[in-house]
């Protein structure tokens, strides 16, 4: 039992390493390990009246144990260890019921009653305060491709930066997104050969010059074709910055906006991808902030003209189709796209 324990402990340390390897976002992940030291477990659960036991057979030292939330009745006595060290909790019953995230277990006992227990310094505050929701704000379209945090750091391990070498996903990335090796190096994708999340690409968010998550596309028939990683907040994903008040383009795919990006440089365009025509009140209220500095374009895929023009409407902006016969800005040839650039 301590056995699993300790695999436990060590797995989630290695998962923050692994993330603090990995996501060059210093701020966010110290201010991860920050919150988790800091909440005051037992305080929490005396305040909500949740039952929990200091000692006995399934209790490791420094850690109190409660019901296994995600067990629910089949747990008979308390099998959810919480580390009083922010080392995270885990269950005996399951392995799958563990995590580092106190907001994560807080959010599954108190339900939204969890945002009075969490310190301001939460990331996903600090994200909030930037614009940025948490991933509880997902709409529930977007959060089905929302894997658990422990597999997808899990997963994460197995990534290395796509090389020259990786002729697998250059084939996919040169072939069918008709990306250029260069533009893909560049542009520090990770890709994933092995582990769970294999055969994946790995497409980095930004906002506001800070790495905030990932999502990882298949390269093959894997369902869901995209997965969410847990840092992936619900927001825009700026591919490049725009100048002053430069006009942004807005794309609905990352690897569409990528093309766009990489036949129109040292233009002084912005280019953000939405990730999907969905809008939720993150990316609404981010769309909002920028429209007030910068002309925005929508060109979104064909089959989206309509939304793209409530957008237009919306933002004070511009719906812009792709180049006729295109179903989005992804297949267009360079020179289609080169044109399409001049029109604006
Ligand atoms: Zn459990």
């Amino acid at each position: 039992m301590v056995d699993a324990l300790t695999s436990y402990e060590s797995f989630s340390q290695s998962c923050v390493e692994t993330r603090l390897d990995f996501f060059p976002m210093g701020n966010i992940m110290s201010s991860v390990a920050t919150a988790a030291h800091d909440l005051d477990w037992e305080s929490v659960l005396q305040t909500e009246g949740i039952e929990y036991v200091e000692r006995g057979p399934n209790v490791a030292r420094n850690h109190i144990n409660i019901h296994c939330p995600w067990c629910g009745i089949s747990d008979p006595s308390h099998h959810l260890g919480i580390s009083l060290d922010g080392k995270g909790w885990g269950c005996w019953r399951d392995r799958t019921h563990r995590g580092r995230s106190p907001k994560r277990l807080l959010y599954k006992l108190l339900g939204s009653r969890a945002e009075r227990y969490l310190p301001r310094e939460e990331p996903e505050a600090l994200l909030q305060s930037s614009g940025l929701g948490s991933r509880f704000t997902l709409t529930p379209t977007e959060s089905e491709d929302f894997i658990d945090s422990a597999q997808w750091d899990r997963g994460f391990k197995f990534t290395h930066r796509l090389t020259r070498s990786d002729d697998t996903f250059l084939q996919y990335l040169v072939e069918t997104r008709l990306l250029s090796a260069d533009t893909v190096i560049r542009k520090g994708l990770r890709v994933a050969q092995y582990g769970p999340m294999s055969w994946r690409v790995f497409c980095p968010i930004h906002w506001e010059h800070k790495l905030v998550g990932w999502t990882a596309r298949s390269i093959g028939n894997a369902s869901p074709r995209y997965l969410v990683g847990p840092g992936r907040i619900d927001t825009l994903n700026v591919i490049r910055e725009p100048f002053l008040d430069s006009p942004v383009i807005l794309l609905e795919g990352y690897f569409d906006a990528l093309r766009l990006w990489e036949c129109s440089i040292g233009k002084e365009f912005g280019i953000i991808v939405t990730h999907g025509t969905a809008l939720s009140q993150i990316k609404t209220s981010q769309l909002k902030k920028l429209s007030q500095t910068h002309p925005l374009i929508f060109a979104l895929d064909d089959d989206a003209q309509h939304i793209a023009m409530e957008y237009s409407l919306a933002f004070d902006g511009w719906a812009v189709p792709p180049p006729r016969g295109r179903k989005d800005l992804g297949e267009a040839t360079t020179g289609e796209i080169r044109s399409w650039i001049q029109q604006l």
